[in-house]
């Protein structure tokens, strides 16, 4: 009788514990951030605690990849490869075709707003120095800004003059998020995002309840300017208040007009939503030279694109939203 009970409270221990490890394996989100893409960047995925730890470091690992191929201070990278190369063609690899292929269709898209050959211009500015070129030195390095410059066939990059350099800054970012969430999706991750440095995409497949996110108030850092609620989609902010400095009354950053090799200064911020990372960032980028009206119209022009845009007049913040955008918006602070 005595062993008897002794074997019933051990069997109620052996359940207990069973049920709280199934308790503590239920899916849950799991963040996982780290620095990457010259930011922070965060891996949020809805699984039981060990698959998603496994998931998230492999999303890690394949946004590494990319960082190595498409980085342009990272020496022998292929795009650090285009740029100090002394021949007119060089060997790329599928996917820095597939990305310059990309960037020339929304170079085409934009009127030339958007042009990775802004490459020689970026390359020599320096917002930890403070250094943005000067008049002269611009009119020297604007000849080679022009996307129709390069072109890509086969597994090739032609460049028309050796000194052209590209930079993929503005796309690459989403390039990568796509990238990651495709991984994600085969492995059958119905919920979590991706957020790089506040550029991101949300999935959720199940839930009717959207994710809520705010966009960054441009000139209170810390501060939201909007909120606003997506799901399935990415959300991509350009802005001049990441990298920049003040000389002389004029805001020197990193969005640069390839028509003049200066700073785009119409706007301040620009928030694109849309079905892929890789387009959210481009037009943002895009955008953000255009300027509110063409900028605008562009958007309008494209279904299932999206666009939230601020800029300052008198030291006030006006906004202006494209004709959708009423579907995701929250409130405007
Ligand atoms: P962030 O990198 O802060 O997310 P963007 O997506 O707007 O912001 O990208 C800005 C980067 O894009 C710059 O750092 C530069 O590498 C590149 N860039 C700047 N101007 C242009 C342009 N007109 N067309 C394409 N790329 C650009
Ligand atoms: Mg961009």
């Amino acid at each position: 009788m005595k062993k008897r009970t002794y074997q019933i409270i051990l069997l109620l221990l052996i359940i207990g514990i069973i049920s709280i490890r199934l308790f503590y394996q239920k899916p849950n989100l799991y963040r996982k951030v780290d620095y990457l893409l010259g930011t922070y960047v965060e891996v949020a995925i809805y699984q039981k605690p060990k698959r998603a730890r496994i998931l998230a470091d492999s999303t890690f690992n394949l946004m590494r990849k990319y960082e190595k191929i498409l980085s342009s201070h990272i020496p022998n990278s292929e795009v650090y490869n285009i740029n100090h190369s002394d021949r007119n063609s060089i060997k790329i690899s599928s996917e820095t075709s597939d990305l310059i292929r990309k960037s020339e269709e929304i170079s085409k898209l934009t009127s030339g707003a958007f042009d990775i050959t802004v490459g020689k211009i970026c390359n020599r500015c320096d917002f930890v120095e403070n250094f943005y070129p000067n008049q002269a030195e611009i009119k020297e390095l604007l000849p080679y800004v022009d996307y129709r410059k390069i072109r890509v066939s086969n597994d090739s990059l032609y460049k028309e003059s050796k000194g052209i350099e590209i930079d993929l800054g503005g796309i690459a970012k989403g390039y990568i998020i796509d990238k990651a969430i495709e991984f994600l999706r085969d492995e059958e991750i119905d919920k979590g995002f991706i957020n790089v440095g506040g550029d991101m995409f949300l999935l959720d497949n199940n839930n009717p309840d959207k994710w809520k996110i705010g966009i960054q108030h441009p000139r209170d850092k810390g501060e939201i300017f909007a909120t606003i609620s997506v799901n399935n989609k990415s959300v991509v902010t350009s802005g001049d208040y990441e990298r920049y400095f003040i000389k002389d009354g004029m805001r020197y950053h990193h969005i640069i007009n390839p028509k003049t090799g200066m700073p785009a200064n119409d706007l301040v911020s620009v928030t694109v939503i849309a079905d892929k990372a890789c387009l959210a960032d481009a037009l943002s980028t895009a955008v953000f030279v255009m300027g509110l009206e063409n900028g605008l119209n562009l958007i309008d022009s494209i279904p299932d694109i999206d666009a939230f845009i601020i800029w300052e007049k008198n030291d006030k913040l006006n906004y202006k939203m494209s004709d959708g955008f009423d579907r995701y918006l929250i409130d405007v602070k």
